[in-house]
């Protein structure tokens, strides 16, 4: 959210064009609330949320592991401080010589969901820890990850006997419950069938030893969510329930809830219009869209919460749009957008809750504009 520190930044450096201002007291506040949440999990930050090295310094300070998506990704951690024994490479899907540079790296924790991926990690990392994803729902998610990654229980039980078979170390079972998750019970369900993988395993003689519980904490956009602590209590309760008082090693790979309220978008109007006399929609364009880092708007899946000059005002819904000559570059159309009708041509905006999931979506050079500057304070 707009902290002090970032509306004094904005005030005093008055930067040009659409931009994200990001501030690390908050992300050492989350640090701190996850750690103190689940103070028996590790924490891996899932580094695609916002890659910036400001904050990978800050984490790996504070003693974060980190999620990785690539060898590029990895690279990233090891520049910021981060050793390769804090690092898993957490992506189901790599190119076998991405997996050897990795190795190269030091790296030795790799996700799969299928036993073709066990096959390629047993060639270029031999003897690494594996953990395999399982499929979860993805109900109660904003912003679900489903059936793109994972399998169901019962193969990954196939996936994690093959893996001890090619000489790599059955490590354990993860998920993803779905980011900006906000229904508790969701990790009580994945749970439940990760403990299943386990129960099969160990009459086999493969004793799993970690779940990595993935990310989807979320951040507050327009409503509240619950609180680190109250998804720390949820979690603990699910994981005694399903493994008693034999509790496994955990990872948590918190990314949104990490990041999310730490940063704010500087926006500017650049046009209010109608598309007829007697239409009563308002168009609002903004300098920013899908394709300057609002990409997570994308079937109005995220709805941020939009601060104006004129908040007071009377409000009207509008439909709100971005700047690039693209018709998909409309934010708000299904469900418009209540904004001051007298919000005008020229006027800043503040889009808050956007420290993640922004820059990293953010187009190159489409239509000529610049990718979304970034300013971490
Ligand atoms: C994206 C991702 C995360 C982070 O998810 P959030 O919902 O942002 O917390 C964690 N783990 C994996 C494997 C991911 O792909």
């Amino acid at each position: 959210m707009a902290t002090q520190r970032i509306i004094d930044f904005l005030d005093t450096r008055r930067p040009e064009g659409p931009c994200l201002v990001l501030d690390l007291d908050v992300v050492r506040e989350n640090y701190l609330g996850f750690e103190k949440a689940l103070p028996e999990s590790r924490i891996f930050y899932a580094v695609k949320a916002n890659p910036a090295p400001e904050v990978l310094r800050l984490l790996a300070s504070l003693g974060s592991c980190f999620d990785t998506a690539s060898v590029a990704e990895i690279e990233m951690a090891l520049d910021a401080g981060a050793t390769a024994d804090r690092i898993s490479y957490g992506n189901t899907i790599k190119k076998e010589r991405d997996i050897a540079r990795a190795f190269a790296h030091g790296v030795d924790l790799f996700a799969v969901d299928c036993v073709e991926e066990v096959e390629k990690i047993a060639r270029a990392a031999p003897g690494s820890r594996v953990f395999c994803r399982v499929l979860t729902d993805g109900e109660g998610a904003e912003w679900p990850l489903s059936r793109k990654f994972g399998c169901v229980p019962a193969m990954a039980v196939d996936v994690l006997r093959s893996a001890k078979e090619l000489g790599l170390d059955a490590y354990g079972v993860s998920f993803h419950v779905g980011s900006q998750q906000t229904d508790l019970s969701s990790w009580d369900r994945a749970l439940a069938d990760t403990s299943m993988v386990f129960r099969e395993l160990v009459k086999e003689g493969v004793n799993l030893r970690m779940v990595n519980m993935g990310g989807g904490f979320p951040t507050r956009y327009l409503s509240d969510v619950p609180t680190a602590q109250a998804y720390g209590m949820a979690i603990f309760d699910a994981l005694s329930k399903y493994f008693g008082n034999r509790l496994p090693e955990t990872i948590i790979e918190p990314g949104r809830g990490m990041v999310g309220n730490a940063g704010v978008i500087k926006a500017e109007v650049v046009l209010v219009s109608r598309k007829a006399d007697n239409d009563n929609v308002r168009w609002v364009y903004l300098d920013i869209g899908k394709f300057g880092g609002l990409a997570e708007t994308m079937d109005e899946a995220i709805r941020y919460q939009i601060v104006t000059p004129r908040d007071g005002d009377e409000m009207q819904p509008c439909v709100l749009a971005g700047p690039t000559c693209d018709s998909a570059d409309v934010m708000y159309e299904k469900n418009p957008y209540p904004l001051p009708v007298s919000l005008s041509i020229g006027d800043e905006v503040l889009i808050e809750g956007t420290g993640a999931y922004t820059t990293t979506y953010s187009a190159v050079a489409f239509n000529g504009f610049e990718p979304l500057r970034s300013y971490v304070i």
